[in-house]
């Protein structure tokens, strides 16, 4: 895999580990490339100003590296705004003798701690990345006017999703979406947008079974409170073209629908696998005990879904399961969204732990 390092030019600190880095790359089997050629690319950003490496291509994945010199009382806050106003994929803060802050787009925020020597530190900071660099998104959508007309107005099962919605507002299970709007101007948003397939950056996602093999799901960047018309903020997923990486969505004529949540392919896979999932549900919560994935891919990458998948198949019932995901949330399944709600609501703790 090729990597480029770009950007400011390191100063103080953080050009003693950008150098730590590099040879840790290297190490790892990661070759030096230019910029619009690397798959990982390092940009190191001042935090109060960063500037953005705007990549040719979504597959590239963006590290924006920057240097703070304790570690911040809130490393989200911190890091959140880097992550995004940089485009990046992951933002890293290197506090010199503290560790490494990893913020990721899902929210993830964790330490990647300096115990024993900067080489180390750079080592185990390569050991989280790689993963995360090498995982492929499926964001693509591709909108097929061809829903029956009976669906054109939703039926009983777009009605159990937007009640659903509701009830997670109700339970506070709705964190705001991140005001990147407010961080970026228009032409950002559109990268982003573009990027990661999302639009404002909202949290969770539902869905429930239609049939044999179509599943209908909340839309991306929708408030989940508000899932008011069917065929644009509740979609028909009726397959997956994994030639062309696009999930393939039914929609009503004259409707300008959004994007389906960045999770379809998650969901997708999970119908497929287990006939008897009847709804999932996808939060930024947590459950004590759960089986969990370890490494914390992005939201959207085949990746994930299929580690989910995994998990999912070796639960006793994975129709009626909760599996979490690191530094992000759960994702559960069960007969109807209204009964996993009721089954899972009472145990979910709204903070989730971080390592
Ligand atoms: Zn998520």
């Amino acid at each position: 895999m090729a990597y480029a390092i770009v950007g400011q030019p390191a100063e103080g600190s953080l050009s003693g580990f950008a150098a730590a880095l590099r040879l840790a790359l290297e190490r790892h089997g990661f070759e030096p490339a230019l910029p619009e050629e690397a798959a990982l690319v390092l940009n190191i950003v001042d935090r109060g100003r960063p500037r953005p490496f705007r990549r040719r291509s979504r597959g590239t994945f963006v590290a924006a590296l920057h240097a703070l010199e304790e570690s911040p009382p809130d490393p989200l806050r911190e890091g959140y705004p880097v992550l995004v106003r940089a485009l990046a994929n992951v933002s890293l803060a290197y506090v010199p003798g503290t560790g490494v802050w990893f913020t990721t787009l899902e929210r993830g925020s964790y330490l990647v701690p300096c115990d024993d020597g900067l080489h180390t530190l750079a080592r185990r900071v390569v050991d989280r990345l790689e993963p995360l660099a090498r995982s492929r998104l499926v964001i693509d959508n591709e909108f097929r006017p061809d829903l029956e007309p009976e669906l054109w107005g939703g039926d009983a099962i777009t009605e159990s999703i937007a009640d659903a919605g509701r009830r997670l507002d109700t339970l506070g299970l709705l964190p705001a979406p991140f005001p990147v709007e407010d961080l970026v101007d228009a032409n950002d948003l559109r990268h982003i947008k573009r990027l990661y397939g999302i639009g404002g950056l909202s949290y969770g996602n539902l869905s429930a079974r239609k049939d044999e093999t179509r599943f209908w799901m909340s839309a991306s960047g929708v408030d989940k409170a508000k899932l008011e018309i069917p065929g644009r903020d509740i979609l028909l997923v009726s397959g997956y073209d994994a030639e062309a990486a696009r999930i393939v969505l039914s929609v009503p004529p004259g409707i300008e629908p959004r994007r389906v949540s960045v999770d379809a392919i998650e969901h997708w896979r999970i119908y497929r696998e287990h006939p008897d999932v009847g709804a999932i549900l996808h939060v930024h919560a947590w459950l004590e005990g759960v089986p969990a994935t370890e490494v914390n891919y992005p939201c959207g990458t085949e990746e994930l879904a299929a580690n989910v998948a995994e998990l999912l198949a070796a639960e006793p019932d994975p129709g009626h399961a909760v599996i979490g995901l690191r530094n992000h949330g759960i994702t559960a399944t069960g007969a109807t969204l209204e009964e996993i709600l009721d089954r899972v609501a009472p145990r979910l703790l709204a903070q989730v732990p971080m390592s």
